[in-house]
């Protein structure tokens, strides 16, 4: 067996690639690209590798409202800090209006991005992460 294949993929880059947080190998949403508008937010019913419920009850992901809130804010934060220790801030210019026409373009454009990363993170808050062979024991019993 190749190293590749028995190192378990890390958290944070499998929620950056929309994996699925049971078995961080399947993916979550049809299309690969986020910006395909119209099926930004489709996803399998269930994960293709070890067939974990995507949707365990109806309306499961309401809540990703209150993650897609802290990414904005993080983001902006982020952004903030950027544009001040880079450029600086000052009230005797129009530095600060640059800064929030530039920050709400900035959230517009990312949108589905951070939909996408709220509902994987929203799904691992309440899905355990397992090592490959185990998902797939559970998935036998599944099918
Ligand atoms: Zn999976």
């Amino acid at each position: 067996m190749k190293q590749s294949e028995t190192k378990a993929p890390g958290m944070i880059w499998s929620m950056l690639q929309c994996k699925c947080p049971h078995c961080r190998r399947g993916d979550m949403f049809k299309a690969a690209n986020p910006y395909k508008l119209k099926s930004t937010l489709e996803m399998h019913k269930h994960c293709p590798v070890c067939g974990t419920d995507f949707e365990p009850e109806v309306g499961f992901y309401f809540g990703t409202g209150y993650v897609s809130y802290g990414l904005c804010i993080a983001l902006t934060v982020a952004s903030f800090l950027f544009c001040l220790t880079t450029f600086g801030f000052s009230i005797k210019d129009n530095s600060l209006f640059y800064w929030l026409g530039g920050n709400v373009l900035m959230l517009i454009v990312l949108q589905p991005v951070i939909m996408r990363l709220s509902r994987v993170i929203w799904l691992s808050f309440f899905t355990k992460y397992e090592s490959k062979e185990i998902a797939w024991k559970h998935s036998k019993h599944r099918n």
